[in-house]
């Protein structure tokens, strides 16, 4: 029996990538297939970019998919997914598009693979508009590992906007079903690491970014730990400034990044006053974070945290990830947060080889 085809309108809610990667992982998942119009109709250049492109052709490789319309600018999409197959996978952006966002994007179906597998990426690794690697590496994945998932992520090589050039590889091993996960709502943090990134740009920028974020937080959160990462200048140019906030049974990761005629003081005040709403909000999950547990939490069949936005992010993943699987995901304003609760059926590995 074939499944009928879930419709898709990417110009809904916030209009952008996600509902197009979070469609692909679902897809290759449940096996329904999808058909998606108006792709990223709400970005200044909409369709599909090699990003995009990249994320739907290494999807359809994994789970030898047929495609209509995987093409350089196509505002349509049909995904037709065949059973999933894990193994070795390597896959090049050919641009500074985000490695980070195309592995979200397979990540999910080789978690339910029949095999081990390794998914080698070339293309930015530190991109705006995009969680960094650091930020899988210190926040995401230690919460997947939580619900289960055995998988390891090392940087190759770091490449920033607009240049690319990195490198990313996950190396990880199936499992049956995910574990549900529930987060604790509220907490200060234990303690703050501050990483300065620098490739091609002086350590005297990287000095002065530690300095202005540690003045701007000192009476939030005492003394920072503070470091410089000096990458070789082949790596460059780029410059990220990331805080790692520890609340013991998790880390939440903010980034800023420089950027030429942009003072060093500046791009660290803007971060830190981030921080300083996130803080505010008395809760822990930051607004992309939240967006990025929907799906595992989803595919776990529970799961809650307390966040301090509910961005359109969140909400078109939801709608996105409710036409896909039995769950219902709930989002409650309390106080000044909200608090997001997923309930339904974990998914279990169907067993199919090909
Ligand atoms: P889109 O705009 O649809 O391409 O989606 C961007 C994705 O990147 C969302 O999942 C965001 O949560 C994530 N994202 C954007 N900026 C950051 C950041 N600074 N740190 C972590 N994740 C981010």
């Amino acid at each position: 029996m074939t499944n009928s085809f879930i419709e898709l309108d990417g110009s809904h809610g916030e209009g952008g990538g996600q509902i197009l990667r979070s469609a692909l992982s679902l897809s290759m998942i449940t096996g329904i297939p999808f058909r998606i119009e108006r792709i990223r109709a709400k970005r200044q250049k909409p369709g599909l970019l090699r990003q995009h492109l990249t994320a739907v052709n290494a999807a359809a490789q994994i789970c030898g998919a047929q495609l209509k319309g995987a093409e350089p600018g196509s505002l349509q999409l049909e995904f037709v997914p065949g059973p999933i197959q894990g193994g070795q996978y390597q896959h090049a952006i050919g641009s500074a598009g985000s490695c980070t966002l195309v592995l979200q994007t397979v990540l999910p179906a080789l978690w339910f693979a029949n095999t081990p597998s390794s998914f080698t990426i070339n293309g930015g690794t530190h991109n705006p508009a995009a969680p960094p690697a650091d930020f899988l590496q210190a926040a995401w994945l230690p919460l997947l590992r939580r619900m289960g998932i055995d998988m390891k992520l090392e940087v190759l090589r770091h490449g920033f906007y607009p240049a690319g050039g990195g490198g990313l590889r996950v190396e990880l091993t199936p499992v049956q079903a995910l574990q549900p996960l529930h987060l604790q709502s509220q907490g200060r943090p234990k303690s703050a690491h501050a990483t300065a990134i620098v490739a091609a740009v002086t350590n005297n920028v990287a000095q002065r970014e530690l300095l202005t974020l540690q003045d701007e937080l000192s009476s939030e959160l005492g003394e920072i730990g503070r470091v410089v990462r000096a990458l070789s200048s082949r790596e460059g140019p780029g410059n990220a400034l990331l805080l790692a906030l520890d609340y013991g049974d998790f880390h939440e990761v903010f980034t800023a990044f420089g950027e030429k005629g942009i003072a060093a003081e500046k791009v660290a005040s803007d971060l830190a006053q981030e921080v300083r709403q996130h803080l505010a909000s008395g809760v822990n999950v930051g607004e992309y974070l939240a967006d990025q547990l929907l799906l595992p939490m989803a595919l776990a069949g529970g799961g809650s945290f307390a966040t301090s936005v509910a961005s359109d992010h969140l909400r078109t993943n939801i709608a996105v990830i409710e036409k896909f699987l039995e769950v219902e995901i709930d989002v409650k304003p309390i106080d000044s947060a909200y608090y997001v609760s997923i309930i339904g059926e974990a998914w279990r590995y169907n067993g199919m080889t090909q």
